[in-house]
């Protein structure tokens, strides 16, 4: 254990649990609201309309327009339908992109968040928010964006298809392996990284072979809020930034690109941290955390590389340069020919090294 830390919680209330969306409405009034403003993808706009009827008048109306990356021109397009319909709240029923208009509502004019989550991102439990303007991605963070209210029913995510499933679990262990290293971690978010890193390990697999099992439904959103817990209270480091390199300035898909980074940029961590990363690699049972995770992802047939991901080898050259730009405090010190490096084999798929 650290000797010396701060360790700030971010309150919110949760619900977990089998048919737990039901208590909805009785959730809205709890806020004191009374019209709540219905969020979704174009996707999800059936589940959605389907959960405003049985909501009545509690209802404000629906708005099922959200998208990756909370591009600002939709947040305006929201806002005014807010307005318009005389929305008191916002229910955001999805995964990281429709939770993402949410905040992005709730920064502007502090709407109470009530949010329904429906992937393992984890961006229900974090007070960041991620938006695009003109093409160029920020993020800011603060206490209106964190959501009231969370709930958690596994049922839900029974149809999440198992290639996203599989990605977004990777996207939550991504989570807790950068926050078992960050510079302000502490005693409870490395106990809740380490506790949801084991749930995802076992529920990932699970859902690969039998995509309904409730217990490993149950498990993998257990699994997620714990690492979106651990996001949400301590500093991310090169993995979440090379990410974030790749999603804003290549348009690479969020979830996949996380999975595809994951053991390389663990690999560069371990070399400095290995302590820190132990508890990983004994989960997977594994030498190292890189190799336990780069195995874990092949065999949950994960994409292994950006090649496959659509990024073109003639752009990793300025991904290295962006993405050591500004650089995020990181456990090991960035040195710009070993990210290089590092990209060239996540890249080609190569093992981590
Ligand atoms: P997503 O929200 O874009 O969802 C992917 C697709 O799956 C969508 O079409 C969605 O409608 C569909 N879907 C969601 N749940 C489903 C279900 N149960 N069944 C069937 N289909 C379902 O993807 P995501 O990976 O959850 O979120 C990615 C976005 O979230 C990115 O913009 C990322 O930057 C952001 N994010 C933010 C934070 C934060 O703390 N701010 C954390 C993680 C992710």
């Amino acid at each position: 254990m650290d000797q010396s830390f701060i360790y700030t919680g971010n309150p919110a209330r949760i619900l977990f649990g089998s048919g737990r969306a039901a208590e909805l409405g009785e959730e809205i009034r709890r806020l004191g609201r009374r019209r709540a403003l219905l969020l979704s993808t174009p996707f999800q706009k059936p589940d959605v309309e389907a959960i405003a009827q049985t909501l009545g008048n509690l209802a404000a109306g629906v708005f099922a327009e959200a998208t990756m990356h909370t591009p600002v021109e939709v947040t305006e397009r929201a806002m005014a339908v807010y307005s318009d319909t005389g929305a008191d709240c916002v229910v955001a029923f999805g995964g990281g992109s429709t939770i993402g208009l949410g905040k992005a509502i709730a920064y502007r004019n502090d709407a109470p968040q009530i949010v329904i989550a429906t992937t393992y991102a984890g961006s229900e439990v974090t007070p960041i928010l991620g938006q695009t303007e003109r093409g160029v991605k920020t993020t800011v963070r603060g206490s209106s964006i964190l959501p009231e209210t969370v709930i958690y029913d596994p049922d839900l995510t029974r149809g999440l298809p198992v290639a996203i499933s599989v990605t977004s679990g990777l996207n939550a262990i991504a989570h807790a392996v950068e926050g078992l290293c960050a510079q302000d971690r502490n005693p409870i978010a490395s106990m809740m990284a380490v506790e949801g890193v084991r749930a995802l390990k076992v529920a990932l697999p699970g859902i690969v072979t039998n995509p309904g099992d409730a217990v490993a439904r149950s498990n993998a959103l257990y699994g997620s809020w714990l690492c979106g817990s651990v996001l949400g209270m301590v500093g991310m480091a090169l993995h979440h930034k090379i990410c974030h390199t790749l999603g804003g300035t290549y348009d690479l898909p969020h979830a996949e690109t996380h999975a595809v980074m994951l053991p390389h940029t663990v690999a560069y961590a371990e070399k400095a941290v290995p302590e820190l990363l132990s508890p990983v690699a004994e989960i997977f049972g594994a030498p190292t955390a890189a190799a336990g995770l780069y195995a874990f992802s092949a065999a949950l047939g994960a994409p292994t590389s950006l090649k496959v991901l659509g990024l073109a080898s003639a752009d990793l050259d300025r991904a290295a340069e962006l993405a050591t730009t500004n650089p995020y405090w990181n456990p090991r010190p960035i040195e710009k020919q070993a990210i290089r490096d590092l990209l060239q084999r996540a890249w080609s798929g190569s093992r981590p090294e």
